[in-house]
């Protein structure tokens, strides 16, 4: 899942600020005790996460996919006074883990978790987004982007996780499994958006980031 040599990621970790003492408590956490533990977004990614939400100052951010609250956290650190971080995840036994590093992070007034289908949670919340994060189940990528995208102020921002899907997006298409052939169809589905400009930045599994221009 780490494109550049070891030794440089290594290199641009430790030219990185350190990671917050209750994030590296989460990341400890989630590796110890949840399945999957490669999803949670870790140091550099959760830097970037949190270095966008200060350049954005944004009031209202959506979550698609909370898994341990690591990108969470990260998040809402640039919200402005009184904004808000609403996150989903399906999963409803992460909730207790999710809710105690919230509270250890001093953001109860600052995150709201939904359990259940993002799906079916998403029409529900009306709010205006200035950042919208799309990282949950990736079948379901075309459909929240469309989802969200009219609940996204123009100006605003839709990032996406592991576009990059470990490097197979660039196989023969015909060879390509049921989930690259989404992730490559998905990452083309944006480049030819002409209501959004974008970057797919190499950073980790990939991370597109799309603004957006036009209703
Ligand atoms: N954003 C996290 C990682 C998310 S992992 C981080 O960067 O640290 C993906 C999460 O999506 C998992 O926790 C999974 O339970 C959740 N998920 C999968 N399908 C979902 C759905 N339909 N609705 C909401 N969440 C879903
Ligand atoms: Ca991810």
């Amino acid at each position: 899942m780490n494109f550049l040599d070891p030794k440089l990621a290594a290199y641009a970790d430790s030219h990185t600020s350190e990671e917050d003492p209750v994030l590296k408590k989460n990341n400890r956490e989630t590796h110890a005790k949840v399945l999957l533990p490669r999803m949670l977004s870790g140091h550099l990614q959760g830097q970037v996460l949190k270095m966008m939400s200060h350049m954005i100052r944004p009031m209202q951010v959506l979550e698609i996919g909370t898994y341990t609250g690591y990108s969470a956290i990260c998040l809402s650190a640039g919200l402005q006074a009184g904004g808000l971080l609403h996150t989903i995840d399906i999963n409803e036994e992460l909730s207790e883990m999710v809710n105690r590093y919230i509270a250890e992070s001093g953001l109860t007034d600052k995150i709201k978790l939904y359990s259940g289908n993002a799906l079916d949670i998403i029409p529900t919340i009306n709010e205006q987004f200035d950042i919208v994060f799309i990282d949950a189940d990736k079948v379901n990528y075309p459909n929240y982007y469309n989802l969200v995208f009219d609940k996204v102020r123009k100006g605003g921002y839709i990032l996406v996780d592991n576009v990059l899907w470990s490097g197979r997006v660039i196989e023969d298409y015909e060879k390509m499994d049921k989930d690259t052939k989404i992730m490559h169809n998905f990452n083309q589905m944006i480049q030819n958006d002409t209501r959004v400009e974008n970057v797919l930045f190499p950073i980790r599994d990939g991370l597109m980031v799309a603004r957006k221009i036009a209703e």
